[in-house]
């Protein structure tokens, strides 16, 4: 089976593209655009590796973007797209790909399908691009009066090049070598010059490059689209044992007994962990923190809570709200509920408003009803990519 690399060119500072940060930087629905750029080829079972290039100055940027990916270093780019391609080729070639698929970190929306398409065509070809037929009638402007139409273009065989563009590794390399410094604006352009076949395959109208504030709004409007929303449950218990205090959502709160655990027993805090789990299929707490390991003995379940949700950002999650139950006749908790709900919403890093914290009896019925512990059941919500998983 041929060895496919992915180069992800990341290197543009985005002037076209007013605000603080690179276009690729920022945050699109809770996910920045590179890293939606970038999750299609990590989740390719036919890519071996994803190589990042990036400007020199946005290494702490980027590694804050892409946090938790298990990529190599990122490479330097050059002062072109074109020297940037090339740089990030020269660093692959100790790994001796046989196929490398190019792509601009500002298309968030590149699909396994495109990929596949790409490279499918490659078994036939030293290139393949991704592209889409031009519908629209093409007038060439400008006359003595700026606006004016001078001709119509016939748009029969015309395509818009998009990316990932797919390379045979040598020939592409070999290509950007011998043409360094043409200025050219995509690979393709590289190995026509080079003399090399390019296939064109489907891309995707939803596969746009974010340059301006317009593809940002079309941008939101398909990462919205996108979203779908998923809610999970947990439920735990922990009896009583004598002591003078529990730990709930990670506050203490004094009381005739404690909570008996083999970590500091929070139940509220691993009922909400186990729905954080169950919203990303990701199993439960015992199968993340075994009780049977001594590590955990008498841990802040906070760290627990933390693991819950740096799993969901990392499928691309995003925490919508949390609704936690507690279930005892005593202590009463109505007195420490919000401070509760700001450890909560500290732990999970997410507004106040997002956190809801309810506590009941049960009448001097069962269990909870004799005081022999406390139940906490939890809701979470959270909105995930659609794709995600499929
Ligand atoms: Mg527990």
């Amino acid at each position: 089976m041929s060895r496919c690399a992915a180069l992800i060119v990341a290197a543009g500072r985005g002037s076209r593209f007013g605000g603080p940060k690179p276009k690729q930087y920022l945050d699109l629905a809770g996910q920045s655009v590179i890293r939606r750029a970038v999750l299609p080829f990590v989740g390719h079972a036919a890519v071996d590796v994803v190589q990042v290039v990036i400007h020199p100055d946005d290494a702490a940027i980027c590694a804050h973007a892409l946090a938790g990916l298990d990529l190599p270093p990122p490479v330097a780019g050059g002062a072109s797209r074109q020297d940037s391609v090339r740089l990030g080729l020269e660093s692959l070639a100790e790994h001796k790909p046989d196929l490398v698929l190019i792509h601009d970190a500002a298309r968030p929306f590149v699909t396994g399908a495109i990929i596949e398409r790409v490279l499918a065509a490659l078994g036939s070809a030293p290139a393949a691009i991704a592209a889409q037929p031009v519908v629209d009638t093409l007038k060439r402007g400008g006359g003595s009066d700026a606006g004016v139409v001078v001709e119509t273009i016939a748009r029969a065989g015309l395509w818009r090049a998009q990316t990932p563009q797919g390379f045979h590794f040598e020939a592409i390399l070999a290509a950007h070598r011998r043409f360094a410094g043409a200025g050219l604006t995509d690979d393709a352009a590289v190995a026509e010059q080079a003399g090399l076949t390019v296939k064109l395959v489907a891309g995707d109208e939803d596969n746009i490059k974010v340059t301006n504030e317009t593809d940002w709004a079309q941008a939101v409007r398909i990462a919205a689209a996108d979203l779908e929303t998923r809610s999970a449950s947990g439920f735990d218990v922990h009896r009583f044992a004598p002591g003078d205090a529990v730990t709930l959502c990670g506050v203490s709160i004094p009381h005739s007994a404690r909570l008996e655990g083999h970590s500091d027993a929070d139940v509220a805090l691993h009922a909400l962990t186990d729905a954080l789990l169950g919203t990303i299929g990701a199993g439960d707490i015992g199968l993340h923190f075994p009780p049977s390991d001594p590590q955990w003995r008498g841990a802040e379940s906070g760290q627990f809570l933390r693991h819950a949700a740096a799993l969901v950002a990392q499928a691309g999650g995003r925490i919508v709200h949390v609704d936690l139950t507690l279930i005892c006749e005593r202590p009463k908790l109505g007195p420490h509920r919000e401070r509760m709900r700001a450890k909560l919403a500290e732990l999970l890093a997410i507004p106040l408003a997002r956190v809801s914290i309810k506590a009941t009896t049960t009448e001097g019925l069962g269990f909870t009803g004799r005081g022999e512990g406390i139940a906490a059941q939890a809701i979470a919500t959270v909105q995930l990519p659609a794709s995600e998983g499929d």
